[in-house]
């Protein structure tokens, strides 16, 4: 029985200072690279996915055409290849195993929806290293990680949020996102770090 570690979107554009940065962003940043030194070494695959938009189209509707509403559509952000999709300066990125793009021309929220760099999907990768627990961190709790977390569990998988490296677009979206999460059966937990 082998562990897995998700690591959301830590990248420059969802943190302080980027075009759509959340509270919190940097410190989620820092403590994932403090959580890796301690405990990278119990999980079999450890994946961080970045949001990756095409820089020549609205990717979907996912770009506002005027106003985002931060709810469905949103300021540009993440432009593969622009500083903005890099992970943020805080994460030390070592120990992933396994590095996912996602949203080419479309909205993604969930990193089931990328692939690897090898052209992997998570789903096969989970199931190629014999992976039944997945601990989920990064940012934003009321999006990226909250579709991530629902297609852990809707793969079968127990699932643990670490509580302190996560950070959201808006509170009270994000408390009420980590209760429907434990309703549907993820544990809520502390990194420790
Ligand atoms: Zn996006």
């Amino acid at each position: 029985m082998s562990k897995a570690l998700f690591i959301v979107d830590v990248q420059n554009d969802f943190t302080e200072g980027g075009a759509l940065g959340v509270d919190g962003g940097d410190a989620v940043a820092e403590g994932v690279t403090r959580y890796l030194e301690a405990h990278a070494g119990e999980y079999a695959v450890i994946v961080a996915s970045r949001d990756w938009h095409d820089p020549d189209n609205d990717n979907g509707g996912h770009f506002a055409d005027g106003e985002p509403d931060f709810v469905g559509t949103w300021p540009v952000h993440c432009v593969a290849g622009t500083a903005g999709a890099e992970y943020d300066e805080g994460f030390v990125t070592d120990a992933v195993t396994h590095h996912v793009h996602k949203g080419q021309g479309k909205p993604a929220y969930s990193l089931f929806e990328g692939v690897t760099d090898e052209g992997d999907t998570v789903a096969h990768l989970l199931e190629a290293h014999g992976v039944l627990d997945v601990d989920i961190v990064g940012i934003a709790t009321d999006y990226c990680v909250r579709a991530s977390a629902l297609d852990a569990i809707e793969h079968g998988r127990r699932v643990r949020i670490l509580t302190d490296l996560v950070a959201g677009v808006a509170a009270e979206s994000s408390e009420a996102t980590l209760v429907e999460l434990a309703h549907a059966g993820a544990v809520l937990a502390e990194s420790g770090v």
